[in-house]
Parts: structure tokens; sequence; C-alpha cells
């Protein structure tokens, strides 16, 4: 009862500081000075996306990495919401929830920026794009998969990555893309940068259906790069970095070929990028996502899993140091659903340890402590539960409840401080 009371009087405090803050927004709002007024808005939108990643794997990726006393770079954020992740049907793909967050629709499953009716539909790059501010997509899948599409390409089918790739180069005009899917940038028997047919996975082969698009990319002024060391010394606003054929690790249950160790790391590929995009003075809207999380949790490798949560901790620091020197700055972490219906579980000779997919997984250690934890899965696919969102910065608080996933991209629009055209 006490503590109960003492909750409500938490929540009354909440709510008290919440209407400072709106008191404040509507004083500036009101402001003479035009300037003033538009300093409510959103400069810099950092959106972070874990492919996969649910509320388990977070803690998991916590207590393997800092400990039941730590706290992640993407936990140390003052606000907290919970998603509800459904497309059309209740359990999405990451083609439909990229859709609803980056342009407020549910949608079918594979579909990238349209609706169900297979209508365009326009996205929130878009509109950044339409008020002069400088777009990104950094990932450690291929940038012309799904996640990353969904903000800045129409097409009916996921698949189509040629098509996608065109279209952020030509349409939405996105002006950073780091990532890998080279084999879609290139026609068959044009092998690239990295090699067709490679021994770690040999169905990895240039296949792009567009004809050459590092030229057409050339010519539209983008520097193109392939390395860390040519990454870090490129100039200019127009970026355009690809570092694999495919994905950039090979995601095989542990111990069958299982590599996540990308030639640039996503964190030094977020610097980059914000280093680029950070030049624009109208201010700039990123994505960042983590493959990794979701395509090891689909092989039911926790070990991976894990590492791959950690580089995506890691980038989310680098967000948050820019954003404490950059206060106009929003910084969002979130997946679009959870993958595996992934546990955390004691460890215990006892419990059922089934075989294949419900077998127990571990056990890791515990971060600062000589306890252990296993992690046990329920499927290999996806899961139509809620996943967390956490938010730092300008608008913020906007974040907090539950909620569906179309209201992400409204509560970005007003965040904005844009109008639905
Ligand atoms: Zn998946």
């Amino acid at each position: 009862m006490k503590s109960q009371n003492k909750n409500r009087f938490k929540a009354a405090m909440v709510v008290t500081a919440a209407s400072a803050l709106l008191v404040t927004s509507v004083v500036t709002t009101q402001a003479s000075n035009p300037a003033d007024a538009a300093s409510a808005k959103t400069k810099n939108v950092i959106l972070f996306i874990g492919d996969g990643m649910g509320t388990a794997q977070r803690d998991a990726i916590r207590l393997a990495t800092v400990g039941e006393k730590g706290k992640l770079a993407m936990d140390a954020m003052p606000y907290l919401g919970l998603i509800h992740t459904s497309s059309t049907i209740p359990v999405t793909d990451s083609a439909a929830s990229a859709t609803a967050y980056a342009s407020g629709v549910k949608t079918y499953n594979g579909a990238i920026g349209m609706d169900a009716n297979k209508k365009s539909v326009k996205t929130i790059m878009e509109y950044a794009k339409d008020a002069g501010k400088s777009t990104g997509v950094v990932t450690t899948s291929q940038v012309t998969d799904a996640t990353g599409a969904a903000f800045g390409a129409h097409v009916e089918d996921r698949s189509k990555q040629s098509d996608i790739a065109l279209q952020l180069l030509t349409k939405s005009k996105i002006d950073v893309l780091l990532g890998g899917g080279e084999d879609f940038w290139y026609p068959a028997g044009e092998p690239g940068k990295f090699k067709d047919e490679p021994v770690e996975d040999p169905s990895e082969k240039s296949k792009g259906t567009q004809g050459n698009l590092i030229t057409k990319a050339k010519q539209l002024g983008y520097s193109y790069v392939t390395n860390k060391t040519d990454m870090q010394k490129a100039k200019g606003g127009k970026l355009l970095g690809l570092f694999a054929n495919e994905e950039m690790f090979q995601q095989k249950p542990e111990g069958e070929g299982d590599i996540y160790n990308p030639v640039v790391s996503l964190p030094e590929m977020t610097k980059k990028a914000i280093d680029t995009l950070a030049a624009n003075k109208n201010g700039f809207f990123l994505m960042v996502e983590e493959e990794g999380t979701d395509e090891f949790a689909h092989q039911n490798n926790a070990k991976m899993t894990i590492k791959a949560g950690q580089e995506l901790d890691k980038s989310v620091q680098v967000a948050k140091d820019f954003a404490k020197k950059n206060p106009d700055t929003l910084v969002l972490v979130l997946a679009d659903h959870e993958t595996g219906g992934f546990s955390i579980e004691e460890v215990n000779a006892d419990d059922e340890s089934g075989d294949g997919i419900s077998k127990e997984d571990g056990p890791f250690a515990i971060a600062n402590s000589k306890l252990n934890f296993v992690v046990d899965w329920t499927t290999s696919g996806h899961t139509a539960v809620d996943i967390p969102i956490t938010a730092m910065g300008r608008n913020s608080e906007l974040f907090t409840g539950v909620y569906e996933n179309t209201e992400v991209f409204t509560k970005l629009m007003q965040s904005l401080g844009y109008k639905v055209k």
C-alpha cells in the first residue's frame, strides 16, 4: 500500500514535470521571434533499430555486458514506451514494421513504403528532405534490405533490392548510405570489390538488375568507399559505403560458420554518418540498424545475438555523445519486432531442455559476478510481443506510453513540426 502511494506521488511528479515542459514549449512557440519558435522543434533525429531486439534480448545484452547493477547506453535514457508491432497480421516482418515507423500505415508483410493497397506512402525521411535536412541509413544488413529501404523507397516487394538502391540514389536522395549488399549494385558477372562466391558463403554473387549502380552513384556526386580507412577519409555531404556482398556477418548456428566481425563496425559507421550529416545547418534524420540481433536470433544463436546487441549499444553511445553537445537532437532506440521468443532462465540441468529450437542456449556469464544465465528459445521466427522504446533529447517525452507502431511516425512528425501532406 505504502509503496503504491509512493508510486502515485511519483506519477504526479512526472505529470507536473510534463506540464512544466508543455508550458515551456507553448511559451516558446508564442514568442514573437520566429527563430525562438523554431527552437522547440527537433533539429536532428537519430533512430536506432535493433532488428528483432525484444525486452528479453535487451536484458540479456545488459547482463552479459554490464551485469545486474549496470546500465546500457540504450537503457540510460529518461523516457520509455512500449510498442505493439503488428502489421496487417499479428506477426510482422521487418518491411511492414519499418513502413509503419517511416510512413504511419499498417501494411502487408514484404511491403516497402506502400500501404495495404500498394499505394506509395511518403516517408519521414522524404519529409525531412523536403524541409532541407540531410538523411542517412546505416546498417549491418544490406543498405537496401527492408528496414532501411522503407525509409526511402516504394516497392511492392522487399526482394527488389536493385530497384530500391536506384530509388535511394535518385528519388529519396539519401545522403549517407553505409552497410552491406554490394551484390545488388553490380550486374551478374561484375563482382565489384567483394568477390563472387566466397568460401564463407558461395551463394553470394553480384545479381543487380539495374546496371552498374556504383557508376551511377559516382555520377550523382557520391564518394564511394569499401573499407574503413577510405570511409574515414571521405569528404563531402554524399557518401556511399558498401562493406560486404550481403549482410556484414554470416548468420549460422553457433559453431557452424557463424561470424560477426564487420570490416567496419556499426559504431564506426554511426560516427562517420553523424559527422557527415551534421554539416547541414538544417539538421538531419539518420536511421541506424543492427541486423545481427535478428538474423542470429533466427538461428537461435544467443552468443552472436548478444554480440550484435553490444555493438548496437556502443553505437547508441556515439549518438548520445553527439546529443549531449547538440540538445536539439532526439535519440530513439527501438526494435521492429521480437525474434525467437527469447527468454532468460537460470542454469538448471533439471529444466525441460528439449532438442532443436527448444534447447537451452548457454550458459552466459553475468558481467561483474560469478553467476550465469541461460537463454531459452521458443521459435526460429518472429513473435507478436510488444517491444520497448527508449528516448532522450528534444521532444523525447512524446514517446512514453503504450501505442501502435504507426504512432512512431505521428510522434516523429510532431517532434519535427511537420504536417502530413
Ligand atoms: Zn527476421
